[in-house]
């Protein structure tokens, strides 16, 4: 991603520095680790949704940023989700190597955006650091937006995706059988591609999106261990290896075990969740590492 960054040659330097996190005590020992021991080749990973330009970073995001590429993740997809937003991303993506923009108006934002505000959004896919559109789909877990809204402008940003040739970046919540209906129609309309991002579903619904040729994106919550996340975990393991991509979602859904501790989640915590990730499907962290980046430097068309 960028000259600076050091090669990485121990599971210990992808944990971030505990210095240089807020609640230093909470990081993981990396003896704790199972694959702790020895890794042959650097590690290099892609977060593949991560909404860098929030407010919530105003703060530190030099630092976050900072801290993303000493843990090995190389590269960010910062997706919007409003016309303000996705301008934002955009700038963000503009600034900083390895971070690449999605522009869209998210599910529960729909209802909040201005005459106008979509064809914004529709304009900036002209630029060169635009790699998706999205976040978009649909949410019956919040209110914010009328569900028929929340249909309207999802339809328009699948047409979009499929006029520009972008992949897409859905967002799913307790809307399974609603956003399959959209997909398959969109999918007999045109070509389709993209990603069900921080997928929350199960094995059948998983497989419904990969029939339609997606990507299945995981986050932290994953590494949960609560028993309803079980079905989640189950869906985890039968993804094919081409079809599986990671990401953070920061700031939200910090993994185990910093879940309820950090307030932040950010992508230099992605390794917790690519290391839940490789335990559940058997393979070593180096493997799930080139994997995914490799699949989601394919669905975005990343050099
Ligand atoms: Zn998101």
């Amino acid at each position: 991603m960028n000259d600076k960054t050091a090669p990485i040659n121990s599971l210990s330097s992808l944990i971030p520095h505990p210095s240089s996190l807020p609640d230093s005590s909470l990081i993981p020992h990396p003896s704790s680790f199972p694959h702790s021991s020895f890794i042959p080749r650097p590690l290099s990973f892609l977060d593949s949704h991560a909404h860098l330009d929030l407010e919530d970073f105003d703060p530190d995001r030099p630092a976050v940023i900072a801290r993303a590429r000493q843990s090995g993740v190389a590269a960010v997809i910062c997706p919007g989700i409003s016309a303000g937003s996705s301008g934002a991303a955009v700038q963000l993506a503009e600034a900083e190597p390895g971070v690449y923009a999605a522009v869209g108006i998210q599910p529960n934002y729909c209802a909040q955006a201005a005459p106008g505000d979509w064809e914004r959004v529709a304009a900036l896919v002209e630029h060169p650091r635009v790699v998706a559109i999205g976040e978009t789909g649909l949410d019956r877990h919040w209110d914010y937006t009328s569900f028929a809204v929340q249909q309207d402008f999802f339809d328009r940003h699948l047409r979009l995706a499929q006029a520009r040739n972008l992949p897409v970046i859905i967002h799913c919540r307790e809307a399974e059988a609603d956003v399959i209906a959209m997909l398959r129609e969109a999918a007999r309309r045109g070509r389709l591609s993209g990603v069900l991002h921080a997928f929350s579903g199960d094995r059948t619904f998983a497989g419904e999106c990969l029939a339609l040729g997606l990507c299945i994106s995981f986050a932290g919550a994953v590494t949960y261990t609560n028993k309803k996340f079980g079905p989640l975990r189950d869906a985890a393991r039968a993804i094919p290896e081409d079809r599986l991509l990671i990401e953070t979602d920061s700031p939200y859904l910090v993994p185990h075990p910093l879940r309820g501790r950090h307030q932040r989640n950010e992508p230099a915590l992605l390794v917790l969740t690519a290391q839940c990730l490789a335990e559940l499907r058997g393979v070593g962290l180096e493997q799930l590492a080139a994997q995914t980046t490799a699949n989601a430097r394919r669905v975005f068309s990343l050099r």
